[in-house]
């Protein structure tokens, strides 16, 4: 096992790999920017490195000072959490060049999978469900035209190394895709530095649900179920929850042994999500692979029993994984919700400053996952999420009742946070009839 990690993120995700650190008998090293000096999580490290002012550019981004962190404190190996450097497989390779082991998967394999061109062929050779659409990268825009007419439109253009969003474009016909293409691969040279986009099929009323998986060094590859993480606003997660309610289990189990037959192809070691998006008759098509423990982890804890955090490092420790597929067993219902410090009735503002009033639910089958407490200063530099409410029930009935009780005892302020909304979110139809896609949480909105 590692002697001492260095904890490369902050908030409740760098308190949560502390906390698994210290079970495994590691000692942390917690490195934060001028920005997060007070952060309370802080005080959970064996000890602290300043890297740098406020923006993440300056600090949490830089490979130098991180690194530099590391060899001062003689850190063996370096967790990167979510965000941040978790999915820079640069970053992955020097923190090999120096010895240092990066918990997550190698190099190789981050690459592999983050190019979602390459990550699409190795789907389709483990028979993982892709989208149809073009076999590589689009080198003309007739050869677009023509796989289009015959997939049929709408069709959407995706930059291959894109994220977060960005260098897509929907196109409807010829014309929107001839024009799609030259502002995708545009917008991906300025963002990713590669310009090269494919062609697939778009989905048009469609759920996000995800599969998560874990791998070790000694060709083990596991699948721990699924996820729904339909509610979405601008492509951020609002609610999660597991396991995927209204799948047939013959489809579940098909999606999620090819999910983790990808995995085991990829060599891969330590905690990924094959994320899918899944159409009205239940046929699934992969969108992309996150080589990272996630931020909706605890769900799958829940109705898995198995530690994802602990897990990603004792298989970065070469470890075998601590579970087998046939150990893997559901039990009941957990939901997730993003407590996220933006109001919900100003357009998502986000709501920087001193939070006076911070009271957690607690109880049978409640979780809470901060970094914050009360007189915490919530910075303006980085994501807005404060807390993570996790609910468990035997089933989702019983989960939803609890979400319902614990929601209304959970106090915040003076700052408004997106309680408000998943108090109003979990008593429509559409959340509790599981009718739900992608904009389902947009539209509704609108409407308020
Ligand atoms: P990124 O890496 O930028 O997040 P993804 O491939 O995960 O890109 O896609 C982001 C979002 O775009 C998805 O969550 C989904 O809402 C939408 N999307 C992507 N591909 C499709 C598709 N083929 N059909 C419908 N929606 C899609």
């Amino acid at each position: 096992m590692f002697k001492r990690i260095l904890v490369a993120n902050r908030g409740e995700i760098a308190l949560r790999i502390m906390r698994a650190a210290r079970e495994l008998g590691c000692e942390t090293v917690c490195v934060y920017s001028e920005a997060d000096r007070d952060g309370p999580w802080l005080e959970l490290a064996d000890a602290k490195v300043c890297i740098g002012p406020g923006p993440s550019a300056d600090s949490y981004l830089r490979f130098d000072r991180i690194i530099a962190a590391a060899e001062t404190m003689e850190a063996d190996a370096i967790h990167p959490g979510y965000g941040f450097l978790a999915e820079n497989a640069q970053f992955n390779e020097v923190c090999n060049d120096c010895r240092i082991r990066f918990i997550g998967p190698s190099p190789e394999a981050m690459a592999a999978l983050g190019d979602k061109i390459a990550c699409k062929r190795l789907a389709r050779e483990t028979g993982t469900p892709v989208f149809p659409g073009s076999d590589g990268q689009i080198e003309d825009p007739e050869e677009a035209a023509v796989i289009a007419q015959d997939i049929g439109y709408p069709v959407i253009v995706k930059a291959a190394f894109g994220g977060g969003g960005r260098g897509m474009r929907i196109a409807h016909d010829e014309q929107e895709l001839r024009a799609g293409i030259a502002s995708a691969t545009q917008e991906a040279v300025a963002a990713f530095g590669n310009g090269a986009v494919y062609v697939e099929k778009f989905l048009e009323r469609a759920r996000h649900v995800e599969v998560q998986c874990l791998g070790d060094d000694h060709g083990n590859a596991i699948h721990l179920y699924n996820r729904d993480c339909t509610s979405q606003r601008r492509h951020q997660k609002l609610v999660e929850e597991g396991p995927a309610p209204n799948i047939d289990q013959d489809v579940r189990d098909r999606v999620c042994e090819s999910a983790a037959s990808l995995i085991r192809a990829a060599r891969y070691s330590g905690a990924a999500t094959c994320e899918f998006l899944m159409d009205q008759q239940q046929q699934f098509y992969m969108l992309e692979v996150n080589t990272r423990v996630q931020v909706e982890h605890p769900v799958t804890e829940w109705i898995t029993g198995v530690d994802i955090v602990k897990a990603s490092i004792q298989v970065a420790a070469g470890e075998p994984l601590p579970v087998k597929q046939e150990d893997v067993r559901l039990n009941g219902h957990a939901i997730e919700f993003r407590i996220n410090a933006e109001d919900p009735d100003r357009d998502f503002m986000p709501q920087a400053g001193v939070v006076d009033t911070f009271n957690v639910p607690g109880g049978f089958g409640i979780r809470v996952d901060t970094h914050v407490r009360p007189g915490y200063r919530i910075p303006p530099n980085y994501d807005s999420m404060i807390a993570k409410l996790i609910v468990h029930g035997r089933n989702r009935e019983e989960a939803l009742a609890r979400a319902r009780s614990a929601l209304a005892e959970f106090r915040t302020g003076p700052g408004a946070t997106t309680l408000s909304l998943h108090r109003r979110l979990i008593e429509t139809p559409q959340f509790q009839n599981v009718d739900m896609d992608i904009h389902w949480v947009e539209r509704w909105l609108e409407k308020q």
